[in-house]
């Protein structure tokens, strides 16, 4: 390709709130990686942590960093070791680098790596014209999958590693947290064979978009419905089978905890703030089992969300917001008000 010297990015250019557009060198590859040509990106919550310079941001991210994880594009130039993948490829890709030394790399459970490093947080990453990635992390889109929808396998990825870590097949299925991720999870869950889905939250704009993303969810608002009588509602002999946390709420997980069955199973993808006190004694005695999600399987989650992409998932209404990149402070604002779905921003 005729290649370029510099491009823009939006960047962590000072220590304080904001994300400011520069001009960056084109990153040189190596050996072992491809250059992406940037097409969409999504703004994701960590973006918005980043952007506040929040006390996690503060301490987390070094400056100058380039921002941004969730991507498509189209491979531009790749690396002499590189056999597997051709330029002209479209692609997404795993912002999560992980090295291969291990115990957990080393049996295969490279989503496990305690060295894992992420674009966009501690390596320059995809808000910009280019991106630069280890070719093991490319993962090619076919081409019924369109690339704005590319650009959220990340967060959608997040999703189905949360909402398939236990069988679902005719459960009973609880979502804590209404969220872009949380009513992924519940189009997930349904598309998986759950019989019942109940996705909660306090904010009434975010219930409304879940009802409209997954028409066949009840969307609960507990500060006005207790989530007992949804219980009765539904015919539920005891209460749901599996929860979803994707909210970090305290409360929220002791709804949890209270509406499941004895031997209940809860995946916890919601990040509370610093230490809160739960009940481990109503958790003991109910027998509930709780898994830690981080992240998306390599590559396991990234081969099921295309499946079931293929297959009828529809997640595409999730998206309520598209900017081209020149009005990002606009995606930003959205995304603040905490009432959008997914913003993507267009690079091309
Ligand atoms: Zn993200």
């Amino acid at each position: 390709m005729s290649r370029p010297n510099t491009m823009k990015a939006l960047a962590k250019s000072h220590p304080r709130e904001g994300l400011w557009m520069v001009q960056a060198p084109v990153p040189e590859i190596g050996p072992d990686e491809v250059l992406i040509k940037v097409k969409k990106t999504g703004i994701c919550g960590t973006d918005i942590h980043i952007w506040n310079w929040d006390e996690w941001a503060a301490h987390t991210v070094p400056v100058p960093m380039i921002t941004g994880h969730e991507f498509a594009g189209e491979i531009v130039e790749i690396g002499r070791n590189v056999t597997d993948l051709e330029v002209g490829q479209r692609c997404s890709g795993e912002g999560h680098l992980i090295k291969t030394d291990s115990r957990q790399s080393r049996a295969g459970k490279f989503h496990l790596d305690p060295g894992t490093r992420g674009i966009g947080v501690n390596e320059q990453g995809a808000f910009a014209q280019y991106l630069k990635l280890p070719a093991f992390n490319v993962v090619p889109l076919p081409d019924d999958i369109p690339d704005e929808i590319g650009a959220i396998l990340d967060p959608l990825g997040n999703a189905v590693h949360t909402a398939l870590s236990f069988d679902l097949l005719g459960e009973d299925v609880l979502i804590t947290g209404a969220g872009p991720i949380g009513i992924m999870a519940a189009a997930v869950a349904k598309h998986a064979g759950a019989r019942h889905v109940v996705i909660t939250d306090i904010n009434p704009d975010r219930l409304t978009l879940a009802e409209h993303v997954v028409p066949a969810v009840r969307a609960v608002n507990v500060a006005q419905e207790d989530l007992q009588d949804v219980v009765r509602e539904l015919g539920l002999k005891q209460g749901f089978d599996v929860g979803l946390e994707m909210s970090g709420s305290q409360a929220a997980l002791d709804q949890m905890v209270e509406a499941l069955v004895m031997g209940g199973k809860i995946a916890l993808l919601g990040i509370p703030p610093g230490k809160s006190p739960v009940d481990w004694s109503r958790i003991v005695f109910k027998a509930i089992t709780i898994k830690g999600v981080y992240g998306r399987e390599m590559f396991e989650t990234w081969y099921k969300m295309i499946a079931m992409l293929q297959n009828g998932l529809d997640v595409s209404r999730v998206i309520t917001h598209r900017f081209g990149v020149d009005d990002f402070a606009d995606g930003f604002a959205a995304m603040k008000s905490g009432s959008s779905g997914k913003v993507v921003l267009d690079w091309t």
